[in-house]
């Protein structure tokens, strides 16, 4: 069972302090949806809202047509997991996992059977099949989440609500849950929210990107549409590394200083404006129009590639490029740069 959650202009303060501004957002059933935001953003007080563990001052949530409101706790049917294994350390992996179905009410609660059947199969599925024995101390971190999130839908959720589940994990073993989440996801299709303060993280995972700040959605969209079509400086900046150039815009061409350097702009984007490039689309070309001329002054690893600084004339701040030739080039060096694409912002 898997249904859509509209998020409709909910506001929610605490006290003087507006944690969520009139936040909307449309979520279709069965998409995997990250809510990413530095921290402070109010992803997860969103996620509470959804969840009914916080009211809304104002605004709604609508689980397909119903309004949650009219919805008790359990009518929900939420499947939470939370950054923090919230694991009963007194009960095995299989208790664990079969605590959702044995609170129900008598009248719906499955038969012992039936219960032992499921959690084996959840337990299939996280593919931990051979530990229903043993207790959370005995799990690795990436064990206990993955056993939390077989607890989180054996319920067999409508809505499943994910806050940093991979927050206290180390970088490795979250890469590697990545990949599982993912796969499981597609395989199970519950409708899910995943919080995460990791840019990469949702990118990777998300079918699309829903970016807060200071409580305000700043844009929603897939990884790829966000990333290079950011609709602000916050969100461009936000999603990963970026040169910063302040240009004047004159007949459809981008000028540092006095020196054209991006070309393919419209007429409407005329005037004062920050250029954002990112490493990667910074090119050393031979000679070309629009190329800017720098000298390398630093050059550093960055994870696979080799990274550049280039100083650039007027410029305070070195610009930095990926180097993607085997040749490097060496400290001291004049080149030419050519930006592949660019992302203009109107001068705030
Ligand atoms: P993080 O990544 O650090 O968890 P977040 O984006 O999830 O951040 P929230 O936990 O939603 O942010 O918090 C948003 C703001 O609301 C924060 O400034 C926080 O201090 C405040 N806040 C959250 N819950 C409460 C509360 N119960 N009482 C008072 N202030 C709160």
């Amino acid at each position: 069972m898997t249904v859509p959650v509209g998020i409709e202009a909910v506001a929610k303060s605490f006290e003087t302090f507006q944690a969520l501004r009139g936040v909307s957002l449309d979520i279709q059933g069965g998409e995997l949806v990250a809510l990413l935001g530095p921290s402070g953003s109010g992803k997860t007080t969103l996620l509470r809202v959804v969840a009914g563990l916080e009211s809304a001052d104002s605004g709604r949530v609508l689980f397909g047509d119903t309004d949650t409101r009219q919805l008790s706790l359990r009518d929900r049917r939420i499947g939470f997991v939370f950054q923090h294994y919230a694991l009963f350390r007194t009960m095995t992996v299989a208790d664990n996992v079969a605590f959702g179905l044995r609170s129900r009410p008598r009248r719906e609660r499955p038969s012992e059977a039936e219960i032992g059947k499921r959690v084996a199969e959840l337990l299939e599925l996280v593919q931990l099949p051979g530990l229903a024995r043993r207790y959370p101390t005995q799990l690795s971190g990436g064990q206990r989440q993955r056993v939390a999130l077989a607890r989180a839908l054996a319920i067999e959720p409508q809505v499943l609500l994910l806050d940093e589940p991979f927050g206290a994990l180390d970088a490795k073993i979250r890469k590697d849950l990545r990949g599982w989440l993912r796969d499981l996801h597609a395989r199970t299709g519950h409708t899910t929210i995943f919080v995460t303060h990791d840019q990469e993280e949702a990118l990777e995972l998300a079918d699309r990107v829903a970016i807060l700040h200071d409580g305000r959605l700043q844009q929603v969209g897939t990884p790829d549409d966000v990333y290079d079509h950011p609709a602000n400086p916050f969100v461009c900046e936000f999603l990963g590394e970026a040169n910063r150039l302040p240009v004047r815009v004159v007949g459809g061409q981008a000028f540092l200083a006095d020196r054209p350097v991006y070309g393919g702009l419209t007429q409407n984007q005329a005037g004062a404006g920050a250029l954002y490039v990112r490493p990667h689309h910074l090119k050393i070309v031979d000679d070309a129009p629009l190329a800017i001329p720098g000298v390398i002054e630093h050059l550093r690893r960055n994870g696979p590639l080799r990274r550049a600084e280039v100083a650039v004339e007027g410029l305070p701040k070195r610009l930095d490029l990926d180097l993607t030739s085997p040749v490097a080039p060496a400290i001291g060096e004049r080149i030419k740069l050519r930006i592949t694409h660019g992302m203009l912002f109107a001068a705030a």
